[in-house]
């Protein structure tokens, strides 16, 4: 079975990621990125970011790689954090936090989750990329304990619960990496044959 190396050192990511690719029938060995390999997300999108640190762990390590890269746009914000999701505050509660803030008294709501997920050959060509978008609205305080990163404080209507109160099993099918994962997955098998 071919290697396929998971590009991020994010642990609330990583756990989710892994639940989409252990299956054995989708024919990849999965392994983790050494720690102290680090890429700069210089992209100008989500998709450029996750090309990016696919291409470069799997020219590093030459093996296959796949790499997610997420964020939340929030709309009354202008699209932000976006791109600097991760960096928008130093602690997951800091990043809340600021967006509680950011949003006091303000009506509009909606925001979505993206993920854009790619998957590198051993030299670095692009092989695969897809992407998922989920809809949902920032609350005024977080709820519920589960997820990680903005999970508490992003509500979905539909469900009528945020990230953070679902079981993991609700957010794994209907999430933006959900999403983005149930376009890549049907790929894979055939993938590494050619
Ligand atoms: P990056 O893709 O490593 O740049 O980091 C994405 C950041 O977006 C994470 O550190 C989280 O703050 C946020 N994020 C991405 N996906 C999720 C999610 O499923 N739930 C909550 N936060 C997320």
């Amino acid at each position: 079975m071919p290697l396929l190396v998971v590009a991020t050192g994010n642990p609330g990511k990583l756990k989710e990621m892994q639940a989409y690719l252990t299956d054995p029938a989708l024919g990849w060995q999965l392994v983790l990125k050494p720690e102290e390999l680090d890429i700069e997300e210089t992209g100008q999108t989500f998709m450029e970011n996750a090309c990016l640190k696919a291409s470069q762990v799997a020219i590093a390590l030459g093996e296959w790689a796949i790499a997610d890269d997420s964020g939340l746009a929030i709309d009354a914000l202008g699209g932000a954090p976006g791109l600097y999701s991760a960096r928008y505050a130093p602690t997951d509660a800091l990043r809340i936090e600021r967006v509680l803030q950011e949003l006091e008294g303000v009506t509009n709501r909606q925001a979505q989750f993206i993920c854009a997920v790619a998957i590198a050959r051993p030299d670095g060509a692009i092989a695969l990329q897809t992407e998922g978008v989920c809809h949902g609205e920032i609350l005024t305080a977080a709820q519920g304990e589960g997820g990680f990163g903005y999970d508490p404080i992003f509500y979905v209507p539909q469900q009528q619960m945020t990230f953070a109160e679902m079981p993991a099993s609700v957010k794994h099918e209907i999430s933006h990496r959900g999403l983005a994962f149930q376009a890549l997955l049907p790929q894979l098998p055939t993938l590494g044959q050619g």
